[in-house]
């Protein structure tokens, strides 16, 4: 770090260092707001919805506030990420992979309904554990809690008191920004139904402020997607007796959870959409200043889509892939490398099967790594933008010397031609990508490896595929050519490294008055019986024995 540390905190390159800032001077600003981050720190939260497998967008999300709270704690501020699993909302929709007993819970919280899956506590538990499981793997760093559980202890009753006290006031706000519907009349609490267990089906229709107690209806008719039992009745709408409606629930976690800063996705940012309605509700009920990016004003802008597997796997499935089977499709590590470098405004469809993402991916990510070890020099800017980039996308503690770099397609042909480790590192010395690994280098190379073979299988263009010929052809080959293929079996059995065997296969083939794109067949006519390859260079020299075996006869 050293002077660049000291340059780069008064140059902002990174979107995250720039949030920070404007967090910052927010806060500055804002009387109740220094308290609030003396006494809670700065609380970057995130919230979902645990209603079936979790969409790879969401996990967007989680990367952007993993990264805004290791950029306030790289600037010594006392941040954590707390990630909350609404899984008291009610289960509203049957999906296709669910059991058809399912049905008799539409319309219950999902913390009530039983896991799809032996092991889990609930429903909820499954699919959120699913996800937070491959959170180290991802390296973002979160605490996490479940709203239900937030509910049942407690820490929505003051909060609920004051909704229910000021239930005017939100009906008229729900009134003038939708007009006259149905949170224009309601009171803003879900009590769970004391006789169903359901919670989508109940509406509450007196607050008795004094004795704190609501009466409520559990409806048969309310909702098309599930049905009531009838029951009328009246409970404490405190520690777990229900919940509010989703946007006056948004607006309650934060003064609730001392939230600083709360990206969503752009849905939620649309005119008028919840966002707009929860930031009003903070303001004139709760008196509370809402997180960033929104400020009393006005909503800010959301975080862009994130789809990975392009429109193939968009269409196939209907609903885009899970966060869980992201990494399918790249390294946990590449994906949020993609996630740091990019701004959260702009869109990202990350399409493996299109031709080169994945291998322009590694490139860009060696390339950041390059010159965060100082290998690579660039304009100061990039400079700056790239060490950022690097540290925030890393995952667990910076290396002090730079990995081994072997780009996806050259190891992607050596896993072609050996799947064994030992004797693709073995190729790797050859092709001057590694010179004496480590262990750890090792462990590094062999994830790298693994995935290249994963590329060239499920992804990757044909051009990439080849299979290497055991025994020799039999192909006519005219005297020249004859000449040239011994002279390249000369050069290669002498000692030479694969820049040198470049320039001499140029050299060859013009002595011996062949182009050298004739020559260039040729050679992979007789090793792959293809027309183009990859690499010669440094593919004979790393199939040297083979090769020369091939090319002799
Ligand atoms: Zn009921």
């Amino acid at each position: 770090m050293g002077e660049m540390a000291e340059e780069s905190k008064t140059r902002i390159s990174h979107w995250a260092d720039q949030v920070v800032k404007d967090v910052i001077d927010r806060v500055e600003q804002d009387e109740f707001l220094k308290e609030m981050v003396d006494k809670h720190g700065y609380i970057v939260y995130d919230e979902k919805t645990p209603s079936g497998k979790i969409h790879i967008g969401a996990g967007r999300g989680w990367i952007i506030h993993d990264v805004i709270a290791k950029a306030m704690r790289d600037q010594g501020l006392n941040a954590k990420f707390i990630l909350s699993s609404d899984d008291i909302d009610p289960f509203d929709k049957m999906n296709s992979d669910l059991d058809p007993s399912y049905e008799k819970y539409l319309g219950v919280p999902f913390r009530d309904m039983p896991s799809p899956v032996d092991g889990y506590k609930s429903f909820a538990d499954y699919y959120f554990t699913q996800c937070t499981d491959k959170f180290e793997e991802f390296g973002i760093e979160a605490e996490f809690e479940s709203t239900g559980e937030q509910y049942a202890n407690g820490a929505f009753n003051e909060t609920i008191k004051i909704a229910l006290d000021n239930a005017d006031k939100i009906k008229e706000i729900y009134y003038r920004l939708y007009g006259d519907t149905i949170g224009s009349k309601r009171l803003p609490f879900n009590p769970i139904c004391e006789k169903c267990g359901k919670i989508g089906t109940t509406i509450a229709t007196e607050w008795d402020s004094e004795r704190e107690i609501i009466k409520y209806k559990c409806m048969e008719d309310l909702v098309p997607w599930a049905k009531g039992c009838g029951y009328e009745g009246e409970r404490s709408p405190y520690d777990g007796g229900g919940k509010f409606p989703w946007k006056v629930e948004w607006a309650t976690k934060w003064p609730t959870k001392k939230v600083i800063c709360e990206y969503a996705g752009k849905d939620h940012f649309t005119k008028g959409g919840s966002r707009t309605i929860a930031i009003a509700i903070a303001n004139e009920v709760f008196n509370f200043p809402p997180p960033y990016p929104s400020t009393k004003f006005a909503t800010g802008k959301g975080y862009e889509f994130f789809t990975v597997g392009g429109k193939k796997m968009s269409t196939s499935k209907g609903r885009g892939i899970g966060f869980v089977d992201s990494t399918q499709y790249a390294p946990a590590k590449m994906l949020r490398y993609m996630l740091v470098r990019t701004r959260p405004h702009a869109v990202i469809d990350f399409d493996p099967y299109n031709g080169n993402d994945l291998m322009l991916l590694y490139d860009r990510f060696d390339r950041t790594e390059r010159i965060y070890y100082g290998e690579e020099k660039c304009d100061e800017n990039t400079y700056l933008n790239s060490r950022r980039i690097y540290e925030l996308s890393s995952i667990g503690k910076l290396w002090e010397r730079m990995p081994p770099q072997a780009p996806l397609s050259h190891l992607a042909v050596v896993a072609q031609i050996s799947p064994d480790l030992d004797n693709a590192l073995e190729m790797l010395k050859a092709s001057g990508h590694i010179e004496a690994p480590d262990d750890e280098e090792k462990e590094y190379i062999k994830d790298r490896l693994d995935f290249a073979y994963r590329w060239v299988n499920e992804f990757a263009p044909d051009q990439y595929k080849f299979t290497l010929r055991e025994t020799p052809t039999k192909m006519s080959i005219s005297d020249s050519e004859r000449k040239a293929l011994n002279e390249l079996v000369n050069a290669l059995e002498s000692d030479i490294d694969a820049r040198s065997l470049h320039d001499k296969i140029y050299e060859i083939a013009k002595g011996n008055g062949m182009k050298p794109s004739e020559f260039f067949s040729l050679c992979y006519k007789i090793l792959i019986d293809r027309e183009k390859g990859p690499r010669l260079a440094s593919f004979l020299i790393m199939i040297k024995e083979q090769a020369v075996r091939l090319l002799k006869n």
